[in-house]
């Protein structure tokens, strides 16, 4: 498709998402920090799960200056329950680096975004589009989805050449009103022309979409096999001293880094009555966990202890785990076995 047909979208695609865009809190402002941190928050995540963490963050953290202050603990509190909690740290770093230099505001330009921690092309394009008007590209997985069925395109996108070449076609075409061209594509991506079955029947380009006419839509868009998760079998302890639980943190780098954990030991062990004696130990849900490349089996075991282990764990109430430890998903499965 010449750059020429693809620009008849242009106003098609505004005038639809100018009446069916859906209200979002990040949606109200032209604010380059609120739009960071939704962009941040709507990787991995959906938008209907991110609206409540969204005004949350924003409430505590109004300003590039208050992130760059937060107790990282509290900070990861915050997050608790998104996920992928390396974002929110290079947020954080991003927030430092910035405000070392006395700025207290995101740069302004694409290229200038580029350079801070946790800033991809993307993000970049959405923010420099969306709070300056700038015109260039954002292009993530809806996008790519949209742009591949629009034109026919065979080409593999999870090559990063190819990213780069959709990237470079939409910044030959970017209308003025770059912000809402790039949101427009991103909406009609994950309301209309969504994976799997697109909803042609009701979609504003279908009279100029390659994809549809030829009837390939449905095989587009090419990319490489997911790769299998690996599974990981664990045995989760769930040791309880004098009205206390023991939690402990995980190494600083790697799966959930610096997060707390409740103690725990690869593989399904058979033998907890050796490995604590005299401890009361009742058996709780088996529980699996599902991360990008992992699969977590965990067996859990609720263990009453009389004596103090000789390992240094850190003892917390259960209104001091809940209110001020920051416990990733993958643990929090098993709160529901010991809260009743
Ligand atoms: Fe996607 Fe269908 Fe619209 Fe083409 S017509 S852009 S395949 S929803």
């Amino acid at each position: 498709m010449k750059n020429k047909e693809l620009e008849k979208i242009i106003p098609l695609l505004l005038s639809w998402y100018d009446k069916n865009k859906r209200d979002l809190p990040w949606r109200r402002t032209k604010d380059a920090y609120k739009i960071w941190v939704s962009e941040i928050m709507l990787q991995q995540t959906r938008v209907e799960a991110v609206i409540p963490y969204f005004e949350r963050f924003i409430h505590r953290l109004p300003t590039l200056t208050e992130l760059a202050k937060i107790e990282e603990e509290q900070l990861l509190k915050l997050w608790e329950g998104l996920g992928y909690y390396s974002r929110v740290k290079n947020m954080q770093k991003c927030a430092i680096e910035l405000t070392e230099k006395g700025r207290d505001t995101l740069p302004i330009k694409y290229e200038e975004l580029l350079k801070l921690p946790g800033i991809g092309p993307y993000t970049a394009g959405a923010i420099a589009s969306i709070a300056f008007n700038e015109k260039v590209s954002a292009v993530d997985g809806n996008v790519l989805r949209v742009i591949t069925r629009l034109t026919a395109s065979t080409a593999n996108i999870s090559q990063p050449k190819v990213v780069k070449e959709i990237q470079m076609l939409l910044n030959q075409i970017m209308p003025i009103q770059s912000g809402n061209f790039n949101q427009a594509l991103m909406e009609l991506g994950a309301t209309i022309c969504i994976p799997g079955s697109p909803r042609c029947n009701i979609c504003p380009l279908q009279k100029e979409c390659v994809g549809y006419q030829k009837g390939t839509m449905w095989t587009l868009p090419i990319k490489d096999k997911k790769k299998k998760q690996v599974e990981e079998e664990k045995t989760v302890f769930l040791l309880f001293y004098k009205n206390k639980i023991a939690i402990q943190k995980r190494p600083n780098k790697g799966l959930l880094a610096s997060l707390w954990e409740f103690p725990n030991r690869e593989g399904h062990l058979k033998n907890i009555d050796t490995l604590y004696p005299h401890a009361q130990i009742t058996k709780t849900g088996s529980y699996k966990h599902v991360f990008t490349h992992k699969i977590w089996k965990m067996e859990g075991y609720s263990i009453l202890l009389k004596e103090k282990p000789k390992e240094k764990y850190t003892w917390v109430t259960m209104e001091e785990l809940l209110n001020m430890h920051s416990l990733p998903s993958a643990f929090k499965y098993f709160l529901q076995d010991i809260q009743d």
